[in-house]
């Protein structure tokens, strides 16, 4: 991949929301502003994304919405210390344990990169709550899987969906913590995307989408996990010691490819991981 720090895409998805798009990881964050006030969140990993962010929420009273811990969605709190910044709980204990800030210092190093400041959780909210922040109503869906911790949040008045690390068009799904909660999660978002007849789904990377495209990616992640699944249990079953177990999980066909700067993290390796942690 070449220019991979270059500046990323900005891109309007209605009169009050702009998406800011990166070229790594195809990091999304999305600005939503109205009568001075902003909601933002939440993926970033480049200086230039992360000005054009701080630029768009100059004079704004601004809640970051945080869909959890990884490195590239704490990235862009240090840099904004005017804006409150929003997570679940469990996000909170994972920044204030320090082990987000020092996995953010890790790997910016690797990309020559350094964020300035530090990550903080300043509103903690709990899942299936509906909360005032700023001009907007903001709905939280439990999202944890990708990661140990995890919140979705839809922005009502916009009929847009922030979901975090999951619903990606540019990827196949991957696990850091727990398979079984991944899946989990994807379907506790379909059902909040079809209840509430959402129109933009933007997931942490790649495409945003339409109503039918998400459920379309959606449904196909959802069989990709079942038959993860269905594999890790019948290598359970048969007694595989690990790495047989992690070839058998990896051999399991993908709905979508992945770019290289995905790949480099060996995805698939990393589900099979999962489904081993979720059976210990
Ligand atoms: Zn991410």
């Amino acid at each position: 991949m070449h220019g991979a720090l270059n500046p990323g895409r900005t891109i309007p998805l209605s009169p009050a929301a702009t998406l800011i798009q990166g070229v790594v990881w195809q990091c999304n964050c999305v600005v939503i502003r109205k009568d001075g006030h902003a909601l933002a969140g939440d993926a970033i990993w480049s200086h230039h994304d992360l000005a054009v962010l701080t630029g768009m929420i100059a004079d704004h009273d601004t809640h970051l919405l945080i869909t959890h811990g990884d490195i590239d969605h704490c990235s862009c709190i240090g840099a904004c210390p005017h804006a409150k910044s929003v997570g679940a709980a469990a996000t909170a204990e994972r920044i204030a344990s320090g082990s987000a800030a020092k996995n953010l210092r890790a790997e910016a190093a690797a990309w020559g990169l350094q964020f300035e400041g530090e990550p903080r959780i300043d509103v903690v909210v709990k899942a299936d709550a509906r909360v005032p922040l700023g001009k907007w109503h903001v709905r939280t869906v439990e999202a944890a899987g990708h990661a140990g911790d995890g919140m979705a949040y839809l922005i009502e008045e916009e009929s847009l969906f922030l979901v975090g690390d999951y619903l990606m068009a540019s990827q196949h799904p991957m696990v850091w913590w727990s398979l079984r909660e991944a899946r989990r999660t994807t379907e506790r978002l379909l059902e909040t995307i079809e209840r509430h007849r959402i129109e933009r789904i933007v997931p942490g990377h790649g495409p945003f989408l339409s109503h039918a495209e998400a459920l379309t990616v959606g449904r196909q992640d959802l069989a990709y996990l079942a038959e993860v699944e269905r594999i890790a249990d019948d290598a359970q079953r048969k007694g595989y010691a690990r790495r047989e177990w992690e070839i058998a999980v990896m051999d399991v066909p993908v709905p979508r490819p992945c770019a290289s700067d995905i790949e480099m993290l060996c995805p698939r390796l990393l589900n099979a991981r999962a489904t081993l942690r979720d059976r210990a």
